[in-house]
């Protein structure tokens, strides 16, 4: 057994992530007297959601009519008709007010001329439940968003006296015998010292696992540690099959270009130079929702309509609109088309691609972000001291696709949600238990494991492997044989952690031991996302079959739900949620408005 010395840490919250949704949880815990602590591996503003460009979704009315019922069934046509009914309503009723909130915490939002927030169009955002025009409904503070939001948040937690744990790297979840969450093991990455983290309630906010694939607009530190710390507890992920491609990734970089440009007026052309979404959504054309339009362009690419020498990729044009616009209200992707494209864009077109960018599967929860356990007897049964929110968490809001905006919104709503709960929840005065010395001794041993680890496979080209099986069979568009190929490929690379090789056994700043640690967090993420997909016999959202063209209800409106133990993935299924929190006599949407149809634009 491997024997580490250790700092015990107690506290009443710990919250690992300090991403959009782990500051908003750490605030609203610490706003309300828990002793709140926050882990993080990466400076707070560093986290991915820095880079959040396009904005934030909340029904203000700002810039004409909107109603949160409109959101709600937006976003219900969005996921494809896999999101949980109370969740969905409770997002688009709870974004008024937590966009507000955070202008009150001092978000630097755009403005109008008379002086309300500034709202822009963004795809699958409509009006009149999808019959009327789209609507301006997505906040945004230039496109520097995420920027703004992580900002404002981290400097109210310390105002609230959040502590910040900068810099560790949280390793396994501390587990009871019963299951009962009891905090969690970390690694000081700067001096190499172990740190247990005891508390009543852990909040995971680790973010989502773009890193998975090849090509994807998320940060390097993406790597879904949160699912891999709940999958090795035995607890199920959930709708991992469900990812999203983001339509325009800059070609070669995968650097995101916001939806945000396409809301300003920006559109898409092939090799024709034609206006193609046009053709396939007359109505709402380049603002249709990112499954669909990263669908078409990936058709117009295979029927030969591809632009540049190799006609693999697709062009963004915002030259036609006016100079003063593209700096006042995207200056960071005029930069950014520059230095990943070389391109002047009051000039050219960028090339852009469908790129890797959301998972909306991860850590099944309720609406107040409690983590469930939906494979125990009672479906609604939470596993007590865990929660999760963001992207690691599943709600499930997004369903089976994002809506482009309604990711911002769903951290700070949810983040503040579990606040709210755990407030509820948390004795303040309960002594804390003690902690599992076998779980902690557990995790140990696996970070030793690791850490001398003496197989043939170094973990760069273990990840490489993964990636490259990821891009090429779970991708935009979806085949049985491709899916089937794709899932024995995975087993087989996820059987090689067995025999991976680490060179480096120092503990301060050892990067090669710390991306084995996240290669070993990515892999049960990935092997879930194909295991998901190559069962699932349908087209819904994001998984696009091509041998079973539409979406069928009778048989697959259900939650997947992955186990996973070694390389073997076990599936089960569970019905999604169709209560609603407020009948129409409340106020709240009718039935008939949110009822399945086929989706069209
Ligand atoms: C380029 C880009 C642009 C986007 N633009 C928009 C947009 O305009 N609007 C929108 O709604 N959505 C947008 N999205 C999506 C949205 O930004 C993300 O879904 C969201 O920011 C995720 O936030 P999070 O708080 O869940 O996690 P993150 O912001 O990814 O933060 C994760 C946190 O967890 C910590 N962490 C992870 N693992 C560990 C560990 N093992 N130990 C300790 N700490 C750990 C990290 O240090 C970090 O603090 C965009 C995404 C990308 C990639």
């Amino acid at each position: 057994m491997a024997e580490y010395n250790f700092e015990t840490h107690d506290y009443d919250v710990v919250v690992v992530g300090a991403g959009g949704a782990g500051l908003r949880a750490t605030l609203g815990m610490a706003e309300q007297g828990l002793r709140t602590a926050c882990v993080t591996k990466v400076f707070p503003t560093r986290s991915h959601t820095v880079a959040a460009q396009g904005g934030i979704a909340a029904s203000l009315s700002n810039m004409g009519p909107d109603h949160w019922q409109w959101h709600m069934f937006d976003t219900v046509k969005g996921s494809d008709w896999l999101g949980d009914t109370d969740a969905m309503e409770y997002l688009a009723r709870e974004a008024p007010k937590a966009v507000y909130e955070l202008e009150h915490y001092g978000v630097p939002f755009s403005r109008t001329e008379e002086g309300k927030i500034y709202q822009r169009p963004f795809g699958g955002h409509t009006t009149e439940f999808g019959e009327g025009p789209p609507v301006q409904r997505t906040c945004a503070a230039a496109d520097r968003t995420g920027h703004a939001i992580l900002h404002t948040l981290y400097g109210q937690s310390l105002k609230n006296n959040a502590e910040f744990y900068v810099e560790y790297f949280a390793i396994d979840l501390i587990m009871s015998d019963d299951g009962i969450c009891q905090g969690v093991v970390c690694w000081k990455l700067d001096d190499g010292t172990m740190h247990v983290f005891n508390a009543k309630m852990v909040v995971l906010a680790t973010g989502g696992y773009g890193r998975a694939y090849f090509s994807a607009t998320s940060a390097h530190t993406c790597t879904g540690d949160g699912g891999g710390m709940v999958a090795r507890t035995g607890l199920p992920l959930q709708d991992m099959e469900f990812v999203q491609f983001h339509p325009t990734g800059i070609y070669g970089s995968g650097c995101l270009i916001t939806e945000g440009a396409r809301g300003e007026g920006g559109y898409l052309t092939n090799s024709e130079g034609e206006r193609f979404m046009e053709r396939y959504a007359p109505h709402y054309k380049d603002l249709a929702p990112r499954d669909y339009v990263s669908r078409c362009m990936t058709m117009e690419i295979r029927e030969g309509r591809g632009v540049g020498a190799e006609g693999d990729h697709i062009h963004l044009n915002l030259s036609h609109l006016p100079a003063e616009a593209l700096a006042e209200r995207l200056p960071g992707i005029s930069e950014s088309a520059r230095i990943f494209a070389g391109v002047d864009v009051t000039k050219e077109p960028i090339p852009v691609l469908p790129t890797v960018h959301y998972n909306m599967g991860g850590i099944p929860t309720n609406y107040w972000g409690e983590v469930l356990n939906p494979t125990a007897k009672d479906p609604n049964a939470v596993v007590p001291g865990l929660m999760a929110v963001g992207e690691a968490g599943c709600a499930s809001v997004h369903g089976a696709n994002r809506l482009g905006s309604n990711s911002l919104i769903d951290l700070v709503v949810f983040g503040r949600a579990a606040a709210i709960r755990a407030g509820k929840v948390v004795d303040r005065d309960a002594p804390l238990a003690e902690v599992s010395r076998a779980a902690t001794d557990k995790a140990f041993d696996r970070f030793d494991g690791l850490r001398y680890a003496k197989g043939t496979t170094p973990t760069a080209e273990l990840r490489l492997e993964m990636q490259k099986t990821m891009q090429a069979d779970a991708a935009v568009f979806r085949a049985s044989d491709t899916l089937a190929h794709g899932l024995e490929k995975m087993t087989s690379i996820a059987g090689k952690l067995d025999d991976i090789k680490v060179t480096d056994t120092s503990l301060i700043w050892n990067s090669d031991l710390m991306e084995t640690l996240e290669l070993t967090n990515l892999m049960p993420n990935a092997l879930t996302t194909i295991a998901g997909a190559e069962a699932r016999k349908e087209s819904r959202g994001a998984h696009a079959h091509e041998d079973f063209g539409t979406r069928d209800d009778d048989n697959w409106r259900v939650h997947t739900l992955s186990r996973v133990d070694g390389d073997q993935v076990d599936l089960r299924y569970r019905p999604v949620i169709l209560d609603r929190l407020t009948d129409e006599t409340k106020g709240g949407i009718e039935l008939e408005k949110i009822a399945p149809k086929v989706r069209t634009f």
